[in-house]
Parts: structure tokens; sequence; C-alpha cells
């Protein structure tokens, strides 16, 4: 079976201030709480801190983002061995606002993918349609495009190491969630997808999250699916008492 992964992504919110706040409030919150992984992905600069809050408890720290070269004259980058140096443990890659605001690509989202993997980071890889798309009948093909290259090039043993969160762009941040049988529909394909790249054994122990409109009210349900395996938060993973009941999902 496997083990459900709750991960949370800040954006680009909070202050130095608010993150110790919610560190407080959240450790005392998920004290307790086992059999699920709690991932939490702040901006770059609050890594350390939150790693440091959150040093001896289960609950762990992913950044947002990697550069896909070790060092260099990247101005404003982050690589890979940088972030394992903080202890840091999962990436997310290829958020829809990455590619949509910062020209990231199939391609570079591969890159980032074997970067994180060469390096020993767990890489939580985001694909997703948008409304535009899903109108036009074309999620499963942009799903497979994304999903095949994001992956592309990846040996079996890398590809045991990958997580894939579904957003569909339609979701995040909209507060318009996809239904659990849409979300379960494109988690199976994307499982498929994996079944044909890397077999049946790889895709079954894949976890696959979903994202997009995660809410305390909408995350039992979500979780009820069969190949729905965790979740990927924005918004509501900015409060700690929202973040507690959805970490505390029922299932
Ligand atoms: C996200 O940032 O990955 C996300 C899904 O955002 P939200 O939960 O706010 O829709």
């Amino acid at each position: 079976m496997r083990r459900a992964l709750i991960a949370g992504n800040w954006k680009m919110y909070k202050t130095l201030a608010d993150v110790d706040a919610f560190a407080g409030a959240f450790l005392k919150a998920a004290d307790g709480i086992s059999g699920r992984t709690i991932v939490i992905c702040p901006p770059f600069i609050y890594l350390e801190r939150l790693a440091q809050a959150f040093k001896g408890t289960a609950i762990k720290v992913g950044a947002q983002n990697l550069y896909w070269e070790d060092q260099g004259a990247f101005t404003g980058e982050v690589s890979g061995p940088m972030l394992k140096s903080l202890g840091i443990t999962f990436v997310i890659v290829g958020h829809s606002e990455r590619r949509q605001y910062f020209g990231e690509t199939d391609t570079t989202v591969n890159k980032r993918v074997l970067a994180s993997l060469k390096i020993g980071l767990i890489p939580i890889m985001c694909v997703g349609e948008t409304l535009e798309q899903r109108e036009a009948g074309h999620t499963f093909s942009v799903i497979d495009t994304q999903a095949r290259l994001g992956l592309k090039g990846l040996s079996q043993e890398q590809a045991a190491g990958v997580i894939i969160a579904y957003e569909p762009v339609w979701a995040i941040g909209t507060g318009r969630t996809a239904t659990p049988e849409i979300a379960q529909e494109v988690h199976a394909h994307i499982r498929a997808i994996v079944t044909d790249l890397f077999g049946e054994s790889i895709a079954n122990n894949t976890p696959i999250l979903y994202g997009g409109s995660v809410k305390p009210d909408n995350i039992d349900e979500l979780m009820a699916q069969p190949d729905v395996d965790g979740a990927l938060v924005g918004g509501a993973s900015l409060d700690a008492s929202s973040f507690e009941r959805i970490v505390k999902f029922k299932g």
C-alpha cells in the first residue's frame, strides 16, 4: 500500500514572523500524527528556519524549485546540492505557475527531475491541463506529453523515487476543485502512463497527489479515491489549523 503524503506549497507567502508562528502552532497540531508523510514547501529563504523548527519530528521540508546545474554563474538560482546541504528531502518541480510565468517547459522540467534524483532529492513533478485544454477534450493527451517528457531518460531505479502531482490549472487557487471522479480518472491515467514507461511494480508504488483548491471540506472525499495517494495544497496550507485538518484527513 502506498503511504499517504500531504505537501503544502506556500508559494510566495509569509514573512519570517509568520513562518515562526505557523511552525509553533503546527508542531502542536501535528503531534502524534502517524502513517502519513507531511511536507511543507516554503520559499527558499525559510527552508533552514523551518527545517530547524521541525527537526526531530516527522514533518519534512521541501523546496518549490531547483536549478539543474550543481553550481555556476546562474544569478538567483538555487541548486540541488545547496538544498541537500540544508537537509531538504523534497522539491516541487514544474508547478504550473512556473510553467505559466517563468517559461518552464517539459524539457526543463525533465532536467530538474533528473537533477533532483541525481543528488537524492525526491521530486514532486506537477502535471495538469488548462481549462481550455480540458474543454477541448485534450486532458489525457496533455497529461501524456507532460508526464512522458518529464520522466524521459529516467532509469527504473530513478523512476521509483518520483512523486507525481496532478494539478489541473483551472483548479489552482480558484476555489474550483476537481470532483473526486475527475481526479480519480486522471490519476488512473497517470498510473497507466507510468506502467507503460516503467512497469507495473513501479507504477503501483508511485505516489500520485492531487492539487487544486484542496480544502478541509473536500480532502476526505478526494483521499477516498483509490489512485489519490495524497495532496499538494496551496492556499489552505498557509493556515496551521486548516492544514491540520487536511493532514488529519479521514481514511
Ligand atoms: C498549488 O499551489 O499547488 C495549489 C494546488 O494551490 P491551491 O491549493 O491554492 O489551489
